[in-house]
């Protein structure tokens, strides 16, 4: 999956052996580049972490995450 099929702003490809795994990635993506100074990534990292802080619509974003990896194609 792509930073930004998870809300981000780049085409970076993020990979893992599931949906948590590419999560994780993201997560580690965002803090990286922001670390870097990347602007444009700072609103999806406060958002990611906005999502651990609120379950409810944390839920339904990690949920739709599951359902976009299960869709990908094998490769
Ligand atoms: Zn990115």
């Amino acid at each position: 999956m792509t930073c930004k099929q998870l809300g981000g702003p780049c085409d970076q490809q993020l990979r893992g052996d599931n949906a948590d795994a590419v999560i994780k990635a993201q997560d580690r993506h965002l803090r990286d580049v922001v670390a870097a100074g990347d602007e444009t990534h700072s609103r999806a990292l406060k958002a990611m972490q906005g999502r651990w802080k609120n379950p409810i619509a944390g839920f339904s974003w990690y949920r739709n995450a599951k359902r976009d990896f299960a869709a990908l194609p094998e490769d």
